[in-house]
Parts: C-alpha cells; structure tokens; sequence
C-alpha cells in the first residue's frame, strides 16, 4: 500500500498543477484580449484617462504661467502755474499756464502709452504733500518778454539738497538729454534759485526724484513750444522713461 499511495500522490499533484496553469494562462488571455484595441493593448477608456489626466495637469497648471502685472511705474507731472496764476503771459494774451497745459497733457499721454501710471498735478496740489512716486517733473516756459538774443533754450535743475544725488543727477542727466535731442533747442546755462529752491522739492516725499524743467522761452522759442508741441513733450516723456529705465545719458558740455 504505501508504495501505491506514493506513486498515486505524485499523480494528484500533477493534474492540479495542469489545472492551476490552464487557469492562470487562461486568465492572462483573456486580461490580453480584453486589453487589445486598435489603439495597442490598453483600452480605449485608459487612453482617455491618461489624456485627460495630462490635459486636467495642464490646465492646473495655466495659472502659474500667466504672467504676474507688474505695477505700472507712477510718476507725477506738475502743471506750471495750473490752479494758481497765469505764469508770464505774452502780449497777445498767450500764457504759460496754458502753454504748459498742453505740453504736460502730451507728456501724459505719451507716458501712459508707454506704460506708466501719470498724475497731472497743480502747481500747489494738496498731492503734492509727501508725494510718493518714482518721479516728479514740473513743467514751466520762461519769459514772453524779449531780453535780448540768448534768451532761448532750455533748462533743468534739481534740488541742491537732495538725499539721492545719484538718482537726482541722473534724472537731470536724462531730461536735458532727451530734450536737446528732440527739440534741438540750446541748453540755457542760467540756472537760478528759483529753479533749485522750488517750492515741491521741499513738499515730496525725499524718495521721489524731482526735477523741474523750463521749456524754452515764450517770446524766442515760441514757434516751438506753441506750434510743435509733441516735439516738445517727446523730449520730456522720453528723459523721464530714461530715468526710469534706467537708460544711458550724458549731461551736455554746457549745462
Ligand atoms: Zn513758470
């Protein structure tokens, strides 16, 4: 007996091992041609899964590819004499103010263009109290009186007692550089305490660089300043996007 159970015992293991891979090749060919699509062997449903998980992973991440906006760069233009009187007024009845007016409102538009944020401000703007802005450029025209051949050009000046001379220098630098260069008027060499010692510069907040610019003279630069305004205002907007860009610019020989 014990001879035949140990030949019978080998037997009974052999059929359930062909059972037991009959079963498990039988599963695996079934799971095969479950799977089997035109597409390869994973169903058309897991395609779409992963495509669409893909899609969903981009579309999560759109918001952090969308540029942030910067802030818009602010600086402030005062509008010489507007609010408070008419600056020098020519014989014909021409002011500065409004000549001023006219300038410092293309210079806006040219600024915003350009991507900046501009406050057009009166000469005594309540603003003007601790103004906080990248820049502070304050537009004036000299006399409509005629004084005699060199009262023409133009000219910039800046606080004396400025905490940042460097930032101060080169917004200077800036303007009579862009200026000269689009208006191709002189640089008028007369800087007087009027112009350094102008009632802003003592108002703003000391972080803003300031600057305040004559345009040239209503009686010799007239045609100019009243007839090719945009030049004017180019020259204006283009020494402030300088500065604020950081551009390069050289002060003129004959400041
Ligand atoms: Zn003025």
């Amino acid at each position: 007996m014990k001879p035949s159970v140990r030949e019978t015992r080998p037997a009974r293991v052999n059929i359930l091992r062909q059972i037991w891979v009959v079963f498990w090749v039988g599963a695996v060919m079934a799971t095969l041609f479950t799977a089997w699509t035109p597409l390869g062997i994973f169903p058309i449903g897991l395609i779409d899964g992963i495509r669409q998980a893909f899609n969903e992973e981009d579309q999560s991440e759109l918001p952090l590819i969308t540029p942030t906006p910067r802030p818009r760069p602010r600086v402030g233009i005062v509008v010489g004499h507007w609010g408070s009187d008419s600056g020098t007024v020519c014989e014909d009845g021409l002011t500065e103010q409004e000549v001023n007016q006219e300038i410092a409102t293309l210079v806006k538009e040219n600024l915003v263009a350009a991507g900046l944020d501009v406050d057009l401000l009166m000469e005594n703007d309540e603003l003007l109290i601790q103004y906080d802005a990248r820049a502070l450029v304050s537009i004036h025209a000299d006399s409509c009186d005629y004084v005699d051949i060199n009262a023409t050009g133009f000219k910039v000046a800046a606080t004396l007692a400025t905490t940042t001379p460097e930032k101060t220098g080169r917004l200077v630098a800036c303007l009579y550089n862009r200026y000269q260069t689009a208006t191709g008027l002189p640089s008028h060499g007369s800087i007087t305490p009027d112009m350094t010692s102008y009632h802003a510069f003592n108002e703003i907040n000391p972080n803003t660089t300031a600057a305040i610019i004559e345009t040239g003279f209503l009686n010799l630069d007239r045609q100019i300043l009243t007839q090719n305004q945009s030049q004017v205002a180019q020259g204006i907007s283009e020494g402030i996007l300088c500065f604020i860009y950081n551009q390069d610019a050289e002060l003129p020989s004959d400041p």
